[in-house]
């Protein structure tokens, strides 16, 4: 016959310390909802916070620090079935958490559903009580980030040239190039656009520049393009006379071989009949024959 015994200790009404200045700050910022750590005097921030340095001895500075309130789990047990006095009332796991900013980690309840949904690295939250009180229970629990969405998506538009461009491609249906000049910083913009982009203020002045220019970096393609059915055909970055920011175009009437930086073109139209308001009107740039132009 086994003889037993059976003790409880229970203090009715409950035990009353009092926490001291450190871990007493930590659970008054509890109950506004905010998460402190403790600075040590080698720079470390604990959480939550001690009196004394567990690594050296000495006292904190006292100084105290905003952490988290995300952190990340370092590691974790799951518990599959829920006792009373448990957090939850739900399978859990109690997880040692990183909080953001904190050089230690606390332990807490993380309500992840699923023990699947539990990993090295996870991302967490605290879930507040409504009704905070002082007290590490003032976070019921942590919960996972949110991390991914699945929603709809769809969209339609129509493109149309903007006002600016409209107005270029109006130019080249003539046989000009028109651009515009900042008022601020007197830059020459070809195609024509409505404010500076260095400037950032609208441009109001038109200007039409000529239709000869310099190639200022050029690539010989080796794939043909619809626009280039003939390899190897040379692109190019064409500074039109009068403006300040080259345009990309196409370069002929020339063997790719022979295009070089400094070059001097002119831009080859299409017979007037067959203009539209679209960049095809020019077939491309090629060679005026004049001398190379400095850089
Ligand atoms: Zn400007």
């Amino acid at each position: 016959m086994t003889l037993e015994a059976r003790h409880v200790l229970e203090f009715p009404g409950g035990y009353t310390r009092t926490t001291g200045p450190v871990i007493g700050r930590f659970l008054t910022e509890l109950r506004d909802g905010r998460l402190v750590g403790v600075r040590t005097a080698g720079g470390r921030t604990l959480v939550p916070p001690l009196e004394y340095d567990p690594g050296t001895g000495d006292a904190v500075t006292g100084e105290f620090v905003e952490v988290g309130p995300a952190g990340t789990v370092e590691s974790w047990s799951w518990v599959h079935a829920p006792r009373a006095g448990h957090p939850l009332d739900r399978p859990f796991a109690w997880a040692l958490i990183r909080l953001d900013g904190a050089d230690t980690s606390l332990v807490h309840a993380v309500d992840a559903g699923d023990v699947k949904a539990m990993r090295p690295g996870l991302r967490v939250r605290p879930r507040w009580r409504a009704e905070r009180t002082g007290q590490i229970t003032d976070i019921e629990s942590f919960v996972p980030e949110v991390t991914k969405i699945v929603s709809p998506v769809r969209t339609e538009y129509v493109l149309k040239p903007g006002l600016a461009l409209a107005r270029f491609l109006e130019g080249v249906a003539a046989g000009v190039f028109v651009g515009c000049r900042c008022g601020s910083c007197h830059k020459v913009y070809v195609p024509y656009r409505l404010s500076c982009p260095e400037c950032g203020i609208a441009i109001t002045e038109e200007v039409e520049v000529p239709d000869t220019g310099t190639i200022t970096t050029f690539a010989i393609n080796n794939l043909p393009d619809p626009r280039a059915p003939e390899v190897p055909f040379v692109s190019a970055y064409v500074l039109l006379d009068g403006s300040d920011v080259p345009m990309i175009t196409l370069v002929g009437g020339v063997a790719a071989h022979e295009v070089r930086q400094g070059m001097r073109v002119r831009a080859v139209w299409v017979p007037e009949e067959e203009r539209t308001a679209s960049m095809a009107n020019i077939k491309w740039f090629a060679p005026t024959g004049e001398p190379d132009a400095e850089l």
